[in-house]
């Protein structure tokens, strides 16, 4: 939603509902761990009731054991919160489930896959971060899939069904390369909202390009 008309955050959630979108991704920023501010939980709450996806609540924020349950009060099924936030990460992923919602831990492109490997047992979902949070249409860095091979392996001898998403610079060019590495769920910001023929066609080409 990082890339919606914002004076009409309800609608575009409509329209990429109908255009085939899975999910719905709030891109919450606090202007401190990143300097944008972005989607407060009465945002997304009001939003809930327009469409029958699911919703999802990434806080690049200071202090998620704050926030995160306040976006699962709000409504969001997965609430995703980062590694370099987090010095308790297990009884902030902890506290994520008891409240209710998926829970899943995010990682910045410099943050190594190593980070999560002692959590594995308790996540839903692993968001690596293909460009620096913060602002949308950056360009994909391309340098991180190595550590998306490396979470994919890392979540196949798991045995657990943990959901692999990539998040940054994400278009028909990038998705494929980010889906061989071994993402199974893809972030789109610009690509969708800022396509010529609009967020249908995006959808569809960013479908047909994996
Ligand atoms: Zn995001």
């Amino acid at each position: 939603m990082l890339a919606a008309d914002a004076s009409r955050l309800g609608s575009e959630c409509r329209t990429v509902a109908a255009a085939g979108a899975h999910r719905i991704h709030w891109d919450v920023m606090d202007g401190v761990f990143v300097p944008n501010l972005t989607f407060g939980p009465d945002v997304v709450a009001a939003c809930r009731p327009l469409v029958d996806l699911h919703f999802e609540a990434h806080l690049m924020v200071v202090k998620p054991d704050e926030l995160a349950p306040l976006y699962v009060e709000a409504g969001c099924d997965t609430v995703l919160i980062h590694a370099e936030t987090c010095p308790h990460l297990h009884r902030s992923l902890a506290a994520i489930a008891e409240a209710g919602a998926r829970c899943g831990v995010v990682l910045n492109p410099h943050t190594p896959a190593s980070s999560i490997s002692e959590v594995m047992t308790m996540i839903d979902e692993v968001l690596v971060m293909t460009v620096n949070p913060g602002f949308g249409g950056q360009r994909y860095i391309a340098a991180v899939e190595s550590k998306i091979a490396t979470v994919r392996h890392m979540i196949d001898d798991s045995g657990r069904s943990i959901d692999l998403e990539v998040d940054g610079g994400i278009s028909a060019a990038t998705a494929g390369a980010a889906v061989t590495a071994g993402a199974n769920v893809l972030v789109a910001g610009s690509a969708v909202f800022g396509h010529r023929e609009g967020p249908t066609a995006a959808i569809k080409e960013l479908s047909n390009s994996v």
